[in-house]
């Protein structure tokens, strides 16, 4: 298995494999950059298929962390952890003290957090052993979803104005696919400012509850993407913007909290060359690790909800440089994020 020849390395400084027989733990912690600052990144476990595959992931989590970071203003750099392993069944206190220790070895170089198949209890077993660990309740900022949603509201906000000139989200329709955390916190911000809604969600109880709160139109989940509205809002699943839903697209903004929403960078030029503003994912959807960078026994609530709604400024620029460089917004963003981080390289 290759690592600095693998098709996902992309510079990264550190790739470390940890291993604890009595435990079981098998996990991989890869640091990509640590210009802005220590790397931060979530832990997933996860069943993976196998070594190639947990290695393909994490690689390519801790990179995209150094570029969210980066866009988010945030003083640390990208770095993500996974356990191979399911989370249904192998976790154990010892394996998550022994994680713990891997990640105190490292000196504060990564720090971890919740990610897919890692709860705040884990965390806070890994935290007996280690400082290195953010999204504790003892920490303080809490469950990260709220922000999250804020995030994306503001980033709504952005993008209505730039594409449609408009300043207010009065009357504007915005079909929210997935009512979950996140999904379900931004329909209440939308509802507040005063939005028309659609949903889905594959759980009819979670759309029924955001119809009844929020006067939401339910839709079925194949029909959220065709909603004639002025933004989609992807909330529930990645890859997203596929071939399929491009035919289907009406909305002239994509702008949701969804991880990873183009199925490939092609569809981020695709959506450009069809005049579809698309806010990219990990720009947009900043706001909880934001939110979990204010924590600590300092926490000022008003401080982090205010970084949050930089989200707005940040995609304004990303927006402006997209079209006067006639590049997909996806690009422009990771050119932004790249100068940033570079250019603390070169301050270094
Ligand atoms: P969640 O699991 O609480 O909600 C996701 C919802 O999507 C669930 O209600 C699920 O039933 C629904 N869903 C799944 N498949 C669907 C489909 N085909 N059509 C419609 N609905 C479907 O997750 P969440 O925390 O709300 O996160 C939503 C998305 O935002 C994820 O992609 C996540 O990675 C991303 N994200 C979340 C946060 C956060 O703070 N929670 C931060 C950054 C990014």
């Amino acid at each position: 298995m290759e690592i600095f020849g693998h098709p996902e390395f992309d510079g990264h400084e550190q790739v470390i494999f940890g291993h604890h027989a009595a435990s079981g733990l098998n996990a991989i912690i890869a640091i990509h950059n640590t210009d802005l600052g220590p790397a931060l990144g979530g832990c997933r476990m996860w069943p993976y298929a196998s070594e190639a595959e947990a290695l393909t992931d994490v690689l390519r989590l801790a990179r995209g962390m150094t570029y969210k970071s980066a866009l988010a203003g945030l003083a640390y750099g990208g770095g993500k952890a996974v356990i191979l392993g399911d989370p249904r069944k192998d976790k154990s206190e010892a394996l998550f003290l022994a994680m713990g220790r891997l990640v105190e070895s490292l000196g504060g170089r990564y720090t971890t957090a919740e990610d897919v198949g890692i709860s705040v209890d884990d965390v806070e077993v890994m935290a007996r052993v280690t400082k290195h660990v953010a999204g504790t309740r003892a920490a303080g900022a809490g469950d990260p979803s709220p922000s999250t949603a804020y995030g994306v509201l503001v980033g709504i906000r952005a993008a209505v104005a730039h594409k449609l000139g408009r300043n207010s989200l009065d009357g504007v329709r915005v079909a929210v696919q997935g009512a979950g955390h996140v999904g379900s916190h931004l329909c209440r911000l939308l509802d507040e400012a005063g939005a028309r809604l659609t949903v889905s969600d594959i759980d009819d109880a979670a759309v029924m509850r955001v119809a009844d709160e929020f006067g939401a139109e339910p839709v079925a989940p194949e029909a959220i993407t065709g909603v004639a509205g002025e933004v989609f809002a992807p909330c529930a699943l990645g890859a997203v913007i596929d071939d399929q839903t491009l035919e289907r697209l009406q909305a002239p903004i994509v702008a949701g909290s969804a991880n990873n929403q183009l199925a490939a960078p092609r569809h981020g030029v695709e959506l450009m060359r069809r005049g579809v503003l698309y806010a990219p994912d990990y720009v947009i959807n900043a706001g909880g690790v934001i939110n979990i960078s204010h924590e600590g026994p300092d926490y000022d609530k008003q401080a982090a909800v205010d970084h949050v709604g930089r989200i707005h400024d940040t995609l304004r620029e990303i927006f402006g440089r997209a079209e006067a460089a006639g590049i997909p917004t996806s690009e422009a963003a990771d050119r932004l994020a790249e100068e940033r981080f570079t250019k603390a390289s070169e301050a270094a």
